[in-house]
């Protein structure tokens, strides 16, 4: 248990980087701006993050917008807002196009060293060619004509369109990442950033290793679904004769039941099948941020993980494990009892008036205060709570003490109201139930709407060639309506709190003056199967 946690911990430290020295690391997150990020995208960058830390070096973070078909400007915005809410800042902040002329000056450079060759095989043609190790028709095109064509392509010419430039690096290698990957494209859809200046951008494939070297980058951390690309990356700086960064692969980030791609989750809140981008159902930052899941407790999941270079399935639960224990000691304790079928109990010899006493909000954590509890001969009772008790059964009134049924009263099955008579001097620590309670008193009581959460897809592993729209959860959201004490009326957005005996919410909206108080259940990697 502990000392296993333990050693864990330690392993995270002794990461080391092949190479690295104090003072001179740096590293990139280079996130395109095509969507919000995801929980994935969050370990890419805490790595990227603890590595310049670590060594004393920098981090780049880049804005990797060599497609203007998928980016947007308000996807920048985002990106960053999501990282400062991670505590995550780069020391530098770049975009790849701002590196879009010397891009095509080292796209001129490969085709005047006969490195790369311009190509007009349409897309499914070059992919079976690719899959068969069959030369392009293009590939022996005189330099000076794949030039001129290049030329034409970066004016977006009629004659230039039908074009691409493809690095001249095998034809059949058994690594097909080598079979003559596209370096340069035209499209001609507006940039975010550059408007219509260029009608032609580069791959990420070329751009990437050329920006690593120009910015002094040292170290590239990539996912290893991209290892068969590495010789890739590292052939496009030797042809160029650029300065050679290292690559560090560390695994890639999957979940049970979670679809970790900016493309499907796009899909998702195009159909409406999600409120938006932070819908606490989502694996994106924002989404598990408003589940309540914080910053803290991602890190220390994430460098737990440590080196490891195993793609696994990883379960929710170990995460919100961590979690509950970065919020257990912190969250205030209140009351909320599900409305349908509360239950009256009425007090025998119970306190005469109403009144308010001062309870610590928990209990072993005196720096949280006190909340005003209202005590009255009258009190409601969760329905499954009241069905439960027994004729002459003792139970404890939790922050109160022990009561003695006596009587109740049902109906067709529901408990419509009993009878208890208080019994203070008997010791709590001998009853079986201690049950939460609230007084009727309208004033001691608020609206509350309880959110949980399923998971948005079926299926555990979605494979490659899952549809995954035929595995939508039909039904993800679940609402109890519920009554809360009144000291949940202070509760700001993003608080979190413990509701004594049902688990740990956020405050996803505060009470309104016609609205209930909103709070979303937060998982704590024990309870059914939720996300
Ligand atoms: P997506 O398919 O979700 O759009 P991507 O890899 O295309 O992901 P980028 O914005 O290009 O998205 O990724 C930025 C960085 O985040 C890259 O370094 C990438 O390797 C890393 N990354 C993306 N997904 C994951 C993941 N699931 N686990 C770990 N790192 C990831
Ligand atoms: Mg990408
Ligand atoms: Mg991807």
């Amino acid at each position: 248990g502990k000392l296993k946690e333990k050693q864990k911990d330690q392993a995270s430290y002794e990461i080391g980087l092949e190479g690295a020295e104090q003072g001179k690391v740096v590293t990139r997150f280079p996130p395109e701006p095509s969507g919000y990020l995801h929980i994935g995208h969050a370990k890419a960058a805490m790595l990227n993050q603890y590595f310049a830390r670590h060594y004393n070096g920098k981090m780049i973070v880049r804005f990797d917008d060599t497609n203007p078909s998928k980016e947007k400007s308000e996807y920048e915005e985002t990106i960053l807002e999501d990282l400062k809410m991670l505590g995550i800042e780069g020391d530098v902040l770049s975009y790849s196009s701002n590196y879009f002329d010397q891009l095509a000056d080292y796209c001129r450079q490969m085709i005047k060293t006969d490195k790369a060759y311009a190509d007009d095989t349409t897309k499914e043609i070059m992919a079976d060619e690719r899959f068969q190790g069959i030369a392009s028709k293009n590939r022996d095109l005189p330099v000076e004509e794949s030039l001129r064509i290049f030329e034409e392509m970066f004016k977006g010419s009629e004659q230039g369109l039908p074009f691409c430039i493809r690095a001249k690096l095998s034809v059949d290698n058994p690594n097909k990442a080598l079979r003559d990957p596209v370096i340069f494209r035209c499209n001609l859809t507006p940039h975010h950033r550059t408007g219509e200046k260029y009608k032609a951008y580069p791959t990420y494939d070329f751009a990437c290793p050329i920006i690593d070297s120009i910015e002094g980058v040292t170290h590239a951390l990539r996912t290893n679904e991209y290892h068969d690309r590495n010789p890739q990356y590292y052939w496009m700086v030797e042809a160029l004769g650029l300065r050679k960064p290292f690559i560090w692969d560390f695994s890639r980030l999957n979940f049970v039941y979670t679809l970790l791609s900016k493309r499907k989750l796009n899909w998702f809140v195009n159909n409406n099948v999600v409120t938006g981008w932070d819908d606490p159902r989502f694996p994106t930052v924002r989404g598990i941020i408003r589940r309540g899941l914080t910053a803290a407790a991602l890190r220390e999941y994430i460098l737990m993980q440590g080196p490891s270079k195993n793609s696994v399935l990883l379960e929710w639960d170990k995460l919100w494990s961590v979690n509950k224990r970065h919020i257990d000691p912190v969250a205030p304790r209140f009351v909320a009892l599900n409305k349908d079928g509360l239950c009256r109990v009425n007090i025998v010899a119970g306190p005469p008036e109403a009144y308010t006493a001062e309870v610590m909000k928990h209990k072993k954590n005196p720096d949280l205060g006190f909340k005003n509890t209202a005590f009255s001969s009258c009190v409601f009772l969760e329905q499954e709570d009241a069905k439960s008790l027994e004729i002459g059964e003792e139970f404890t009134f939790m922050d109160w003490g022990n009561a003695i049924v006596e009587s109740v009263n049902k109906d067709d099955g529901l408990v419509l109201s009993i009878t208890a008579k208080l019994h203070l001097e008997g010791d709590f620590k001998k009853t079986k139930k201690k049950l939460t309670w609230l007084s009727p008193d309208p004033s001691a009581l608020i609206n509350v709407c309880l959110y949980d959460y399923d998971y948005l897809i079926t299926k555990k592993k979605l494979e490659e060639d899952d549809a995954f729209e035929n595995f939508i959860s039909p039904v993800s959201e679940f609402i109890t309506p519920a009554i809360g004490d009144a000291n949940l009326a202070e509760l700001k957005k993003g608080d979190i709190i413990q509701l004594e005996r049902k688990g740990f919410f956020i405050c996803d909206e505060p009470l309104g003056t016609n609205t209930p108080l909103r709070l979303i259940a937060i998982p704590d990697g024990r309870s059914k199967s939720t996300v």
